[in-house]
């Protein structure tokens, strides 16, 4: 079987956001080995919709899946977790995103890896800083520090003090 390397991010901004982190990795441990996790974040809501900070976690992981049953795999701990999405890019209580697959590109009608948005939202660059400094991202060849460093988003993206 082909272990796949796969990275993630999480975030939520409804109901008790540590608590749903905290529920989302133990529903993801069961079908994915956790290899590395970031800091929990607090975020500035991206695109001005949402009307609380989100809590965002991005994580390594290892699969045996495909893409496409790893994508049904995370939704299936969206909807465990209550996600009901009313408007795009507004309140959720859990979202997952894969961010990486390896270094593959894969371009489905539903799933795009790299993620599209990801060079342009700090609540994703910040936490892959920390976690894989050096990775490149497969089409723009740039480092997480340097697709940081180009990031335009002014957002505040901060270490979540949760003590
Ligand atoms: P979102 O509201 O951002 O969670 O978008 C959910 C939809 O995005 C799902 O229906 C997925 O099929 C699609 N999608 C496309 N690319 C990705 C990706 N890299 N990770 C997660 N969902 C994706």
């Amino acid at each position: 079987m082909m272990v796949n390397e796969v990275t993630l991010i999480l975030g939520g901004n409804k109901g008790d956001r540590m608590q749903l982190i905290e529920r989302a990795t133990i529903l993801l441990s069961e079908f994915a080995t956790i290899l590395k996790k970031s800091s929990i974040y607090q975020s500035e809501s991206w695109g001005g919709v949402a009307d609380q900070d989100f809590l965002n976690q991005a994580m390594v992981v290892h699969t045996e899946a495909t893409p496409m049953a790893f994508l049904a795999q995370i939704q299936s701990v969206e909807l465990t977790l209550g996600r009901r999405r009313e408007v795009i890019w507004g309140n959720r209580t859990m979202d997952i995103d894969i961010l990486y697959w390896g270094e593959e590109i894969i371009q489905l009608p539903e799933l795009k890896v790299p993620h599209p948005l990801l060079d342009q939202r700090r609540f994703v660059l910040v936490p892959l800083v920390e976690i894989m400094p050096e990775f490149v991202h497969p089409i723009s060849k740039k480092s997480q520090r340097n697709l940081l460093e180009c990031c335009e988003d002014q957002s505040r993206v901060e270490i979540f003090d949760h003590l």
